[in-house]
């Protein structure tokens, strides 16, 4: 009888949403960067807070708009979560209209299909599972070590972490590397949900401590050191802060990873090895960021900074000192704005220059 009650009210409730549906919050993707990110923060701010949207001129802003692998999967694995209704869902679509209806525990297992970001996968519905009712635990395959996106030591070092910090209870680990173009990366996380998120102050960093690291595989050994050697030599760094990590993946690939370790927070910034570019490239590529951030007094880097607006969002306030915003940020404020009105103030810091103030709440 209980579960007839509880799919009445489900249904009941899928109805009246259906009935607001999409005249509530439409959001043209083509805003700001344009990009799948846009997208993902939707889907997580839609989860987390039961509201439907409609999305149109998806990922306009790239050479190849729509649904690719990746944000397709992205929609599934939301959509699989709470039980969605989703129109729009194709490979190449540049509408879609999603409409939640319950956040559901259990164990799932979701697959880019390529070498696509597993992990952009897991940021879409991350941030709602955290606060959501039961417990759950997510498999991811597709690619691990992908460029333009968090890889595996970020979410590892950085987002988890901060998102600990808030009172969250997961715990997560690499089954398998997957770099582009083989994919092939595996990765499990496991959320117990908190009721509600803390907020959480990240100010001047302080002290810190860095280390690098060439994670590779299937690569001659000369590709890796190149990247340790360009890096150390233009952070003034000894041996002993560097490391090589040959890692086991179905095809060749590698990326570097350069870890500052603050008492406030972690950060890493990280280049990726592509045909045609050489080390030293992929080291500048770590390199340009982590520099502007040694250079403030910031304790978020650029990319942790726009992926920690929407938790903190969520928490209902925050800070953190930050390096100048990025397209990203911008633009995921943009989309917060839809289903949240929580104020979010950027601020040059009067302390420091190159360094931001950012007030959430
Ligand atoms: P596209 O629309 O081209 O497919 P995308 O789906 O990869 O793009 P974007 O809109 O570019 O999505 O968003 C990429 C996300 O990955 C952003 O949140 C950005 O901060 C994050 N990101 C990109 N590079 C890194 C990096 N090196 N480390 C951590 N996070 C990163």
């Amino acid at each position: 009888i209980d579960l007839c009650k509880e799919l009445v009210i489900a249904k009941v409730r899928k109805i009246e949403l259906n009935m607001k549906t999409t005249q509530d919050i439409h959001i043209d993707g083509s805003k700001g960067e344009g990009g799948g990110q846009v997208l993902r923060s939707a889907l997580a701010l839609s989860l987390a807070t039961g509201k439907p949207f409609r999305m149109s001129n998806i990922r306009a802003g790239r050479n190849k708009p729509g649904l690719l692998r990746q944000h397709f999967t992205c929609v599934k694995a939301a959509a699989a979560l709470c039980d969605a209704d989703v129109e729009g869902l194709a490979l190449g679509s540049q509408e879609l209209t999603f409409i939640p209806a319950f956040l559901k525990g259990g164990d799932y297992h979701f697959a880019v299909g390529t070498a696509g970001s597993a992990i952009l996968v897991l940021q879409s519905v991350l941030p709602a599972l955290v606060i959501g009712s039961d417990p759950v635990e997510i498999a991811i395959e597709g690619g691990t070590h992908n460029s333009a996106a968090p890889p595996w030591e970020f979410i590892d070092r950085c987002y988890l972490p901060a998102l600990r910090q808030m009172g969250a209870r997961i715990e997560a680990r690499i089954e398998r590397h997957g770099f582009v173009p083989a994919g092939g990366g595996r990765i499990v996380v496991r959320i117990e949900p908190v009721e509600r998120l803390k907020p959480v102050h990240l100010s001047e960093r302080g002290e810190q401590k860095i280390k690098v690291e060439a994670i590779f595989a299937n690569l001659p050994i000369d590709v890796p050191r190149r990247m340790l050697s360009a890096t150390a030599e233009k952070l003034h760094l000894p041996d002993d802060a560097l490391f090589l990590r040959e890692v086991k993946s179905s095809g060749p690939g590698g990326a570097l990873a350069i870890t500052v370790e603050t008492e406030q927070a972690t950060n890493v910034f990280s280049g990726f090895a592509s045909k045609g570019v050489a080390s030293e490239g992929v080291a500048n590529e770590a390199l340009k960021p982590a520099r502007d951030f040694l250079a403030s007094k910031a304790s978020v880097g650029r990319h942790l900074a726009d992926q920690l607006l929407l938790p903190l969002v969520l928490a209902g306030g925050g800070s953190f000192m930050t390096t100048r915003p990025s397209g990203h940020t911008k633009t995921n404020i943009e989309t917060i704005r839809h289903f949240n009105d929580t104020p979010i103030i950027i601020r040059q810091h009067e302390s420091a220059s190159k360094t931001y103030q950012v007030d959430i709440g």
